[in-house]
Parts: C-alpha cells; structure tokens; sequence
C-alpha cells in the first residue's frame, strides 16, 4: 500500500462526553509508551532487543485484566508500540539526529494514535465534517481545506488551544518538472528571518506575541510562581484547580505564539520553493547552534545569558522546521534546495571572494570589504554569497535534475559510544 506522504491537519470538536473519553484513552497511551519504554530498558540490561511486536502479544494479554487498558481501542496501542519501534530505530540510526526515546510527561502534547483503515470521514457541509473513530462514534471537525487524497492514519492530540486531528494522507501527486525560475541564495538570520539575495529588504518574522499578550503572559508567569510556591508550602506540591487554570492560560497562549511562527515559516518556504528554481540555504547542525552555553561546574561556560538570548533568537526563527519544509516544497514546486558549507558566510565578500573577519566591523549589520571596498548589509552579502556557493555545488538552474540536492558536510563521526548511552542501557 502506497504510504502517506502528506499531511492534513485540522481542529476536532468533540462532544463534552467524547472530550472525557479521549483525555482517558490520552493518559492511556502516555502511560502505555512510559512502560513500554521502561521494559525494554530492564530486558535490555539482561541482553534482551524487545520489541514491539513481542509487546503488543502482552498488550493484548493486559487487556483481558486491566480495565483501563482495554477501554482504549486496541489499534491505538499497538499504533504506541509501533511508533515506540519507529523512535528506537531511529536512535539506532547513525544518520538521525534523534536522541535515546524519552518518557513523556504528565503535562506533555496529548496523543492518540489510529490506524487509517478503520476511519470513515464524511462531509457534513462547506465547512464542517465529522469522523468516526473507533468505540467513540462521530467527531465532528472543521475541515478548513481539502484532504487531497486518501487516509493512512490518523493522530487525534490535544494542545493548549484544544483537539487537533492530523491525517496523515497519500495524494496521487506527482512533482512539477523543474519551474525554470530564477535561482536565489538565503541567509536565515537571527536579527532578519531571513534575506533572500534577489531582494532589497529582508523578511522580517512579525512579533509573534502583541504588546498586550507578552504583558499577559509575564503576568501569568508571576501567578503561576506564587501559586506553585503556595501548593510548596500549605498543599504537600498538590496542584490545585487554579493553578491548573493559570498552567491552562499559559499554554493557550503559548499555542497561539507558536501557530504564528508556525504561519510565518510556511509562507515564507512556500513562496521561495514556489517562485525560484533553485534555493540555497546554509547547511546549519541547530542542535549545535542552540546548545547551551552553561558548561559544568568545573569548567563554567562563557556569556551564558547572552547564548541563552541567541538562542531564543534562533529557535524563535526555526531552522530545523526551515529546512524540513522547503524539502518537500521544493520537490512539489519544480525547484531544487541545496545545502552549501556554511563556514564563513558571513565574512565572505560576494563580489572578490575575499575571506576576512575585518570586513565585519564589529557585531554590525554593515558589511564593508577591506580588499575591494563592497559595502552591502551583512546578511544581504552573505546571502549572494550562499547562492554562489549553490550554484558552484549544484551547478546550473535549467538542466537541474528534478530531486532535492543536499551536499552533505563532513560531519564529525555521529557513532554512538558507550558513555553517550544512558547509564542503564546498553
Ligand atoms: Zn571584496
């Protein structure tokens, strides 16, 4: 069966009764996946690879005993085990970046897994439809775009702004042939979202909170400390229904903050895949990028809360989600994305080539070569300076191959040694 390879997301309106079913079976796979997790550690440490189909024989056994085990549809927990494998094999990759599987939190993303196969999605008018999930009936959704295709499977999760369901969807599209546009280079910064070479001015990321929201948001910060240090001091670390409130208020605003960054990220990869033939980005490592400046007690690290702002800075712009988006874009629009070094961009001159870190005087965003006497904006110069670096590695825009071109940097060898892994595994 052909794969999903799209995704569909839209708000879930269920019912007040349908609400406490899910916010059950919710618990139900958050703790499922903590187990699950936890046991394959302790078989591990006997020499033991469990894996979920193993797992999901024992679910199944769990089911005939524990009631709240089996109220929740046996499709979502063996979708849990399933995706547990998916986060195991993934760390076992030496190519992937993700981390040993963590446990997820009491006041984590909520979410519920579904296979495809079981949903039936009807049209209730223009603006309305509703699904049917299994043991629950029809859940009502606002179906705010087309699906586009067929449903694999199906992810019901709850934020702060309230339930989402996300179809993952196989469409039958196929990638424009190459659009033939003119190529372009992008610096993403942090003081500018992003300086595109072709233009004037940069893309700047609007502020993602108003004025009145971030006085809001410091206000309710405040609340929530007072609150937790009362819940220390009278209610044994209980939280009450107030401070469960002001936590509430916190992450609905938080959701709202990172849905307009979210907004702003796509309509800037969908306008740069869509009206260039080749994009160039810098081949950034963000984990690197962002990592913290604190050091260990033995040896402290340097402008600890001037990396912690930069790192604001940079992850308020979200490079990993950048990229991620103008490489499937790409494809889809006819254009070709490719990742270039991204050693000296900046102190690069785009007009003799020159490397020197005087042309950057300061932390400026003047630009002003001391070979040749170019003066641009920094980001602007870095800008044509990646482009040129793409266009040398990927060579010229008309007879680019229809695929996505990433030259890779020589990364440090990413294999994992005993003293990366947990204490308890391996
Ligand atoms: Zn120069």
């Amino acid at each position: 069966m052909s794969k999903a390879d799209m995704g569909r997301r839209y708000r879930l309106y269920p019912t007040a009764e349908q609400d406490v079913t899910l916010t059950g079976w919710g618990h139900t796979c958050r703790t499922l996946w903590n187990v699950a997790l936890e046991q394959r550690r302790l078989y591990r440490q006997r020499g033991v690879t469990l894996m979920g189909g193993e797992q999901c024989k024992q679910l199944a056994q769990a089911r005939a005993e524990v009631e709240w085990i089996k109220d929740l549809p046996s499709e979502c927990g063996q979708r849990v085990l399933a995706n547990l494998d998916a986060a195991f094999l993934n760390f076992w990759n030496p190519d992937h970046p993700a981390g040993f599987p963590s446990r997820k939190k009491r006041g984590a993303r909520m979410s519920i897994p579904f296979k495809g196969q079981t949903l039936v999605v009807r049209k209730l008018n223009r603006h309305w439809a509703e699904v049917k999930l299994p043991k629950l009936g029809w859940v009502r959704f606002r179906m705010s775009r087309a699906l586009g295709g067929t449903i694999r499977n199906a992810v019901v999760s709850r934020d702060g702004n309230g339930w989402h369901i996300s179809f993952g969807v196989h469409s039958s599209r196929t990638p424009d042939a190459p659009n033939g546009k003119p190529a372009c280079g992008v610096d993403f910064g942090v003081a500018a979202s992003a300086f595109v070479s072709t233009e004037k001015t940069p893309r700047l990321m609007p502020p993602t909170l108003s004025r009145n929201e971030r006085a809001r948001l410091r206000f309710l910060e405040r609340r929530k400390a007072r609150q937790l240090a009362y819940a220390k001091k009278h209610a044994g670390g209980r939280y009450g229904n107030r401070l469960r409130k002001t936590i509430a208020q916190i992450a609905a605003l938080r959701t709202r903050q990172a849905n307009r960054r979210q907004d702003f990220t796509h309509k800037l990869t969908t306008g740069l895949a869509k009206n260039h033939g080749m994009v160039g980005i810098e081949d950034l490592r963000v984990k690197n990028m962002a990592k913290s400046a604190k050091g260990t007690i033995g040896y402290p690290g340097a402008k600890v809360g001037q990396k912690a702002g930069l790192n604001r800075g940079i992850l308020d712009n979200a490079p990993g989600e950048r990229r991620r988006q103008l490489e499937y874009k790409c494809a889809m629009y006819g254009s070709k994305l490719i990742a270039v070094l991204a050693f000296h961009t900046s102190q690069t001159c785009a007009v003799c080539g020159k490397v020197d870190p005087d042309s950057r005087q300061g932390c400026g965003r003047l630009f002003s070569c001391v070979h040749c006497g170019h003066e641009d904006d920094a980001d602007h110069n870095a800008s044509l300076e990646i482009e040129a670096r793409a266009r040398r590695t990927g060579g010229s825009v008309t007879n680019s191959t229809h695929s996505i071109t990433t030259v890779r940097v020589p990364a440090p060898c990413r294999r994992r040694t005993r003293e990366t892994l947990p204490a308890t595994y391996g």
